[in-house]
């Protein structure tokens, strides 16, 4: 088991794709996340979101060092370590419910099946059930996806840029929404984003990853109360963290990497 209690860790990772080994992408990377804690990870675009994300999940294997779930090596893609895109991944000749019911259904989970429409309520597309996907907007979509991940009551959730192509006030009211999913399943969160507000909004902690090879080079710890409610968005507290987090993410996408390190704790 994990030392500490983390529920998903990396240990001293490193990466490079296959084909272009010299060229690292995240170099040494530490992380170790907490049940029920939600993490959001910033930074420019190409440092290796993404990357980080797929190495969380299982899709790619580091070249060094090591992923862990609950202390076990993670070697592939599986249920309890839920993944959500920027784009959906429903089938589109399957209904809302039965795109959620897919994981159940092929694992006859029965259990599982009969909470369904509980979750479709959760997600508030409970008179959507029988709709097909391209019948539903961006956000509805991602309400979907987000009941087809919930259903396999996974301890992780590992979200790439979910919310990135919905207009402002939807993207909002699914941060609100995530968190109020957050609140009742308590699955540990590790959200991917390039918007620092959202980052602040959603986490117990934002971690800034520096330009390839990337590091993480600072944690902020958000030390906002729980339930969050729309009106801390605007708050002095938000406003103090986003300045803070817009210096590092300028710095870091200009790879301007003296200027980042001087900004850093000594
Ligand atoms: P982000 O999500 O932060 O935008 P990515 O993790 O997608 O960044 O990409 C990080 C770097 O890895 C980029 O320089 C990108 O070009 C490279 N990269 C991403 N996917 C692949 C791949 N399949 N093969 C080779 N290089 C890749
Ligand atoms: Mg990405």
């Amino acid at each position: 088991m994990s030392a500490d209690g983390a529920v998903l860790e990396m240990r001293e990772v490193s990466f490079a794709y296959p084909g272009n080994s010299s060229h690292l992408i995240v170099e040494q990377i530490n992380l170790a996340i907490q049940p029920g804690e939600i993490v959001a990870v910033v930074g420019p675009s190409g440092c290796g979101k993404s990357t980080v994300l797929n190495l969380l999940a299982g899709f790619l294997t580091p070249t060094s060092g090591a992923v862990l779930m609950q202390g076990q090596p993670v070697v592939r893609p599986a249920p309890e370590r839920a993944v959500i895109f920027q784009s959906d991944a429903l089938f589109p000749w399957l209904t809302v419910r039965d795109n959620a019911a897919f994981g159940p259904a092929c694992r006859g989970d029965r259990a599982q099946l009969a909470q369904m429409d509980d979750y479709l309520t959760l997600v508030g597309l409970e008179r959507f059930a029988g709709y097909h996907p391209a019948q539903l907007s961006v956000g509805m979509r991602q309400r979907a996806e987000l009941a087809r991940v919930l259903v396999n009551h996974g301890p992780v959730l590992l979200l790439d840029e979910p919310f990135s192509a919905l207009d402002v006030q939807t993207r909002e009211a699914m941060q609100e929404l995530l968190l109020d999913v957050h609140a009742r399943l308590r699955p540990a969160v590790l959200i991917v984003t390039h918007d620092p507000e959202e980052a602040i909004f959603l986490a117990d902690r934002v971690v800034v990853m520096g330009p390839v090879p990337s590091r993480f080079i600072e944690s902020v710890a958000i030390s906002l109360p729980r339930p969050r409610t729309a009106a801390m968005r605007d708050s002095t507290a938000v406003l103090e963290v986003r300045r803070h987090l817009r210096a590092l993410l300028r710095a870091s996408t200009a790879g301007r990497q003296a200027s980042w390190r001087a900004m850093l704790p000594q």
